[in-house]
């Protein structure tokens, strides 16, 4: 990693403000709207999400509800990608596939267009912070029923300490810009 892109990371680290106790006590959050609203701290995100991937074919950035849609289309078109929301249940007005998922606050389902991939499709998953990895497990799991290849993932933070990783495929990219 370049000297450049390190101080840019510092300045993403220093744009993310801890909420503790939201939304539920003990949960401390990641917010990430100080970052979102510095056009500076703005730009290099996105610059920085798509840096691991500029070479690898992507057809397809799948982006999980809700903050996986902040930067994943601008990530779709740095790679001529395009973009897929996996959305919570009832969000989606077509015919949609379901799959549950366990938060690191709480139990849901994640659903997801039926005809939005297409067989071997190359497919990033993003979103914007990786915790129990439930999430972006069920993801996968709804991706590969629809035939699509999860090529790697992109997430702008991993808490680290609750080993989300282990839950995600292991021998495709992945990519977190802070790890906390
Ligand atoms: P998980 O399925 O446990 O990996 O949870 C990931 C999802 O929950 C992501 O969509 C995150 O936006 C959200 N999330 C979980 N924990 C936190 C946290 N501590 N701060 C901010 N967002 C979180």
């Amino acid at each position: 990693m370049s000297g450049f892109d390190k101080i840019c990371l510092e300045q993403l680290n220093s744009k993310i403000r801890d909420i503790k106790d939201f939304p539920k006590p003990g949960i401390i959050f990641k917010d990430i709207t100080p970052l979102l609203r510095d056009p500076d701290t703005l730009y290099m995100t996105n610059r920085l999400l798509a840096k691991p991937f500029l070479k690898e074919k992507v057809d397809l950035i799948v982006g999980l509800e809700s903050r996986g849609f902040l930067f994943g289309p601008s990530l779709a078109m740095r790679l001529d990608a395009g973009f897929v929301p996996i959305r919570k249940p009832n969000k989606l007005p077509a015919k949609t596939i379901s799959a549950s998922y366990k938060l690191e606050y709480g139990e849901d389902s994640v659903e997801i267009h039926a005809d939005s991939i297409i067989k071997g499709n190359r497919v990033l998953i993003h979103d914007d912070l990786i915790a129990t990895g439930g999430t972006a497990a069920a993801a996968t799991e709804l991706v590969e029923r629809l035939g699509g290849e999860v090529v790697g993932y992109s997430f702008l933070i991993n808490l680290s300490f609750l080993e989300g990783t282990k839950k995600l495929k292991n021998n495709v990219l992945f990519d977190a810009l802070l790890t906390f």
